[in-house]
C-alpha cells in the first residue's frame, strides 16, 4: 500500500464514507479510516448510522409498530390473530443481521470504487500528514493532498447520571435491549428518546420520558407537536415535560432519579434508564498539536459555508461541525467537498434539509415552521389537510395526522412544509424538490397527483392555502 493519498478521510460513516467514494470516483487516490468498534471488539465502517442509530433503530421501530398494529388495528381489517406476541431475541436478530448486511455493504462499496478501507484510528498532524493506527496497534504515518475529518459525534453524557451500560444507558444501549423492560425512564423528548420510548412502549414497557423543557418538540411547526403529543398520550408514553434530571442512584428495586418541575424535586423509579439528552461532536485524539484545525466552544470544528477548516485543504463535514445532526446533512457534506477538491462545482442548500422522527404516526418537515415564518415578519397563508380525508390512508387505518403548507402570501414561494401522518418521511421527498426549485404552492397545486395516493394530501394542502381544496370544505 502506498502512503501518499489525494484524499485521506478520517471517519467512515454517512458523511465520510460518501466523501471517500465520491472522491474515487473524481480520479483521485483515496484512503478512508474508521475507527468503529462494535462491543463483541469487531470493526465495522458506517459509523453510528449504520452500527447504532438510524438503521437499528429503524429496524426496531419497524418491529414493535408491527406488534403494535397486530395488536391494535388487526381487528377492524377482520384479520384474527391470536397469540400474538414478540419475541425479543429474534427481533434483535434481525436488527443485528441488517446492521451487518449494511455495515458489510458499506466496504464492498469503498472497495469497488478503489478506496483504501482502513479499520483503525486516524490522527491529523500538521502538514496534512495521517497518522494511522492499525487494529493491531501498528502506527504508519500517511500523507495527503486534502484531509477530510467526519469523525461524527457521541451521545451527551448526563452529569449525576452516569451510564453503567446495564440500567442506565445511553441509545446504543437502548437498542440492545435483551428483554423489555418492565419501567422504562427516557430522559429527553428529542427525535430519539421520542424513537427508543415508542420501540419499548411498543413492546410493552411502562415508559415514562422526563424533558426539561417546557414546550413540547420546539424545533416542530407548533400544529403537528399539538398533534404528536396526542397520540404519544394515546399509545400511553407518560411524557412529563418541565422535568430537569438531575441525579440516579441505583438501588436494589431499581433507578431512583431525581428530576426537579413546576411542583418541586420528584423521584422516578426505573428499571432501565436511557438517557437521551442530545449528541456532542466526538473529536478525540483526531488533531495532534499544531494542525491549524479549531474548535469551537461546543467542540464542533469550525468550518466555513463550504466546510473548509483554517488548516490548508483539510475539510470537515458531518456531526462534527455546525448544522443539524443528520446523515443526510453529513452525506451531501462530504459529496460536496470531495466534488470541491477535483475542482468541480458544489453546493449544499442548508435551507432545505427535511428532519424526520420515524414515530407512529410519523413527523416529517422541511423549511420554516408557520411560527418561524411569521416571526421572521413574513406574511404567510396556510393550507392544511387531514389524513381522514384521504381515501388511501383510510384504506390503510392510517387516516391519523395532516400535511400543512406554509406559503409567503405575497409571492407564493413555499416556505416550509410539515407532515404528521403514515409515510410522513417519504411524503417530505416531493416538498424538498419543490422547495429546491423554489416553487410556489401554485406549483404543487398543478401538479398531478396519482390517485388513491397519500401524496394527494399534500396536493390538496397547497390547494387549502389558496382555499381551493376540492376534497374538505375550504375555512
Ligand atoms: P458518525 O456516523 O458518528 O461516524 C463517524 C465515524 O468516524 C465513526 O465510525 C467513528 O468511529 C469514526 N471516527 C471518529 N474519530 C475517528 C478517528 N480519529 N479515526 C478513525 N475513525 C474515527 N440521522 C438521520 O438522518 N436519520 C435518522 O433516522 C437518525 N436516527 C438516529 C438514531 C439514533 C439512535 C442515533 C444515535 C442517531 C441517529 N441519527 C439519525 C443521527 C445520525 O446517526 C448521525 O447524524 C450520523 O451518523 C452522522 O454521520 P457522521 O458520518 O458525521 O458521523
Ligand atoms: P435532542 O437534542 O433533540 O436530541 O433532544 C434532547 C432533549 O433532552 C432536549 O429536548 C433537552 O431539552 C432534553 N434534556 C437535556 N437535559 C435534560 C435533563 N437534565 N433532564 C431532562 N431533559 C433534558
Amino acid at each position: 500500500m502506498s502512503d501518499n493519498f489525494d484524499v485521506i478521510v478520517i471517519g467512515g460513516g454517512p458523511a465520510g464514507y460518501p466523501a471517500a467514494i465520491r472522491a474515487a470516483q473524481n480520479r483521485l487516490t483515496v484512503a478512508c479510516i474508521d475507527g468503529w468498534q462494535n462491543r463483541d471488539g469487531s470493526t465495522a465502517f458506517g459509523g453510528t448510522c449504520l452500527n447504532a442509530g438510524c438503521i437499528p433503530s429503524k429496524a426496531l421501530l419497524e418491529s414493535s409498530e408491527l406488534l403494535h398494529r397486530a395488536q391494535h388495528e388487526f381487528a377492524a381489517h377482520g384479520v384474527k390473530a391470536e397469540g400474538i406476541g414478540i419475541d425479543v431475541a429474534q427481533m434483535q436478530k434481525r436488527k443485528a443481521s441488517i446492521v451487518k448486511g449494511m455495515t458489510g455493504g458499506i466496504l464492498s462499496l469503498l472497495k469497488a470504487a478503489g478506496v483504501t478501507a482502513l479499520a483503525g484510528h486516524g490522527r491529523l498532524l500538521p502538514g496534512r500528514k495521517v497518522e494511522y493506527t492499525g487494529t493491531d496497534g501498528a502506527k504508519r504515518t500517511l500523507q495527503a493532498k486534502h484531509v477530510v475529518l467526519a469523525s461524527g459525534s457521541e451521545p451527551m453524557p448526563l452529569r449525576g447520571v452516569d451510564f453503567d451500560g446495564k440500567s442506565i444507558v445511553d441509545s446504543w444501549g437502548a437498542l440492545e435491549f435483551e428483554a423489555v423492560p418492565k419501567r422504562l425512564c427516557v430522559i429527553g423528548a428529542g427525535v430519539i428518546g421520542l424513537e427508543l420510548g415508542s420501540v419499548w412502549r411498543r413492546l410493552g414497557a411502562e415508559t415514562v420520558v422526563l424533558e426539561a423543557l417546557g414546550q413540547f418538540l420546539p424545533m416542530a411547526d407548533g400544529a403537528v407537536a399539538k398533534e404528536a403529543q396526542r397520540h404519544f398520550k394515546k399509545l400511553g408514553l407518560d411524557i412529563r415535560l418541565g422535568a430537569k434530571v438531575s441525579a440516579a442512584k441505583l438501588a436494589k428495586d431499581g433507578v431512583h432519579l431525581t428530576y426537579a418541575d413546576a411542583k418541586g424535586e420528584q423521584t422516578l423509579v426505573a428499571d432501565r434508564v436511557v438517557v437521551a439528552i442530545g449528541r456532542r461532536p466526538y473529536t478525540k485524539d483526531l488533531l495532534a498539536e499544531g494542525t491549524g484545525v479549531v474548535l469551537d466552544g461546543k467542540g464542533f470544528i469550525q468550518v466555513d459555508d463550504h466546510c473548509l477548516t483554517g488548516a490548508e485543504n483539510v475539510w470537515a463535514v458531518g456531526d462534527c461541525v455546525r448544522g443539524p445532526m443528520l446523515a443526510h446533512k453529513g452525506k451531501e457534506e462530504g459529496v460536496a467537498v470531495a466534488d470541491r477538491i477535483a475542482g468541480l462545482y458544489a453546493h449544499v442548500n442548508y435551507r432545505v434539509v427535511p428532519s424526520v422522527i420515524y414515530t407512529a404516526p410519523e413527523i416529517a418537515w422541511v423549511g420554516q415552521t408557520e411560527e418561524q415564518a411569521k416571526a421572521g415578519g413574513r406574511s404567510v397563508k396556510v393550507g392544511s389537510f387531514p389524513f381522514a380525508a384521504s381515501g388511501r390512508a383510510k384504506a390503510m387505518e392510517a387516516g391519523a395526522g395532516f400535511c400543512k403548507v406554509v406559503a409567503d402570501a405575497g409571492s407564493d414561494e413555499i416556505l416550509g412544509v410539515h407532515v404528521i401522518g403514515p409515510m410522513a418521511g417519504e411524503l417530505i421527498a416531493e416538498a424538498v424538490l419543490a422547495m429546491e426549485y423554489s416553487a410556489s404552492s401554485e406549483d404543487l397545486q398543478r401538479t398531478i397527483h396519482a390517485h388513491p395516493t397519500l401524496s394527494e394530501a399534500l396536493h390538496e394542502a397547497a390547494l387549502a392555502a389558496d382555499k381551493r381544496a376540492i376534497d374538505i370544505p375550504n375555512r
